[in-house]
């Protein structure tokens, strides 16, 4: 791969299992993409864009599920949508 082009991928893209954001370094004579959380281990890539539509569709999804479940489990229905994902998933 070029340069260009591997910069254009690492600045347009993130990883598409982990989401974390990509680095491009040169392996032989030419430019290669990888995960920067864990390089060779995750293959693919989606854009930032998609990436953030999915977070926003995520974070609407823990809130409107900690709105249905609130009585069950017991939540007091406040806060932010963090707050909703941890206390939905076990965050901290
Ligand atoms: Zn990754």
């Amino acid at each position: 791969m070029k340069y260009l082009e591997a910069c254009h991928i690492k600045n347009r893209y993130i990883c598409a299992v982990c989401w974390s954001h990509l680095t491009a370094f040169i392996e032989g004579d030419e430019y290669v993409v990888r995960c920067a959380a864990y390089g060779a281990e995750h293959s693919g890539y989606v854009t930032r864009a998609y990436a953030e539509r999915r977070r926003a569709e995520d974070l609407f999804d823990a809130l409107e599920a900690r709105q249905n479940l609130k009585d069950i489990l017991g939540l007091d229905g406040s806060g932010s949508a963090e707050d909703a994902i941890n206390e939905l998933f076990g965050g901290e």
